[in-house]
């Protein structure tokens, strides 16, 4: 049995301010969450003021990317895997399509992040998903499959007993236009079913998060679906009301 697993990308949101009132939110309800994993993903500029104010044990906490090169070196600017363990986190976002398009962030690259996470004992969130020109070609499950596949080839399958995957459709991305339950069930299951071809048992206990506009009001449905085991949550981690709602609904 897969435990439901809720996360909440912020991206890049907030100030010393938001955050507080964000967190004292987040403090106060976080038992809402029932029996559901929560993790939040604030700008790692902030994850030791986010920690340090979290009092709630049930929420742990993760960043949104880390530096290819492991450790630590002259690489300026960038923040490695090891610093972010050291400052509490758990969980790293990977792959996110923002990531991909706008920062031309390739599978191969990902991958050496992935390797990199897993390496500094970080649990990775790989994202991927496709967009609305590959669905509408029919290149859904060659885009899938190439962004997952390459991850396999670097780390190897046992690797993946200690990686998230979160499906997130790009056109479903802050839209407002989530997948129907049913269009992300049949992507989370051909997921699980690729997985499936490399170890069975790795397919089976993976959780596979659904992202793109994941509400208060449209999660009950789509983690009712037998292989969406939670979500990645963007604007409406923000409020810490909604947040809680969608991992209640977990
Ligand atoms: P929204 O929930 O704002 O659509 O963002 C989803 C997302 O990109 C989470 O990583």
């Amino acid at each position: 049995m897969r435990q439901m697993f809720v996360a909440g990308n912020w991206k890049m949101h907030g100030n010393k301010a938001d955050i507080k009132s964000l967190i004292t939110g987040l403090n106060a309800m976080s038992d809402r969450a029932g029996n559901a994993k929560v993790a939040i993903c604030p700008p790692a500029l902030y994850v030791d003021y986010v920690n340090r104010s979290l009092s709630a044990s049930n929420i742990e906490l993760g960043v949104q990317n880390i530096a290819e090169e492991p450790v630590q070196g002259a690489y300026t600017g960038e923040i490695s895997a090891d610093m972010v363990k050291d400052l509490g986190c758990q969980y790293v976002i990977l792959g996110h399509s923002e990531r991909r398009a706008i920062y031309k962030e390739t599978d191969a690259e990902i991958a050496n992040k992935v390797d990199t996470a897993i390496r500094s004992g970080l649990t990775p969130i790989l994202c991927v998903g496709e967009t609305l020109e590959e669905r509408e070609a029919g290149q859904l499950e060659e885009v899938i499959s190439t962004q997952i596949n390459a991850v396999v080839a670097k780390v190897g399958i046992n690797a993946f007993k200690n990686v998230v995957i979160a499906y997130e459709p790009v056109w479903a991305i802050g839209t407002g236009k989530t997948a129907t339950a049913e269009q992300a069930q049949e992507v989370h299951a051909f997921i699980r079913n690729l997985l499936a071809g490399y170890d069975e048992g790795v397919a089976s206990g993976i959780i596979i998060q659904y992202g793109g506009s994941v509400k208060p009001d449209n999660a009950k449905e789509l983690f009712s679906q037998p292989d969406i085991d939670g979500g990645l949550i963007g604007g409406a981690s923000l409020v810490a009301e909604d947040f809680m709602a969608i991992c209640e609904a977990a």
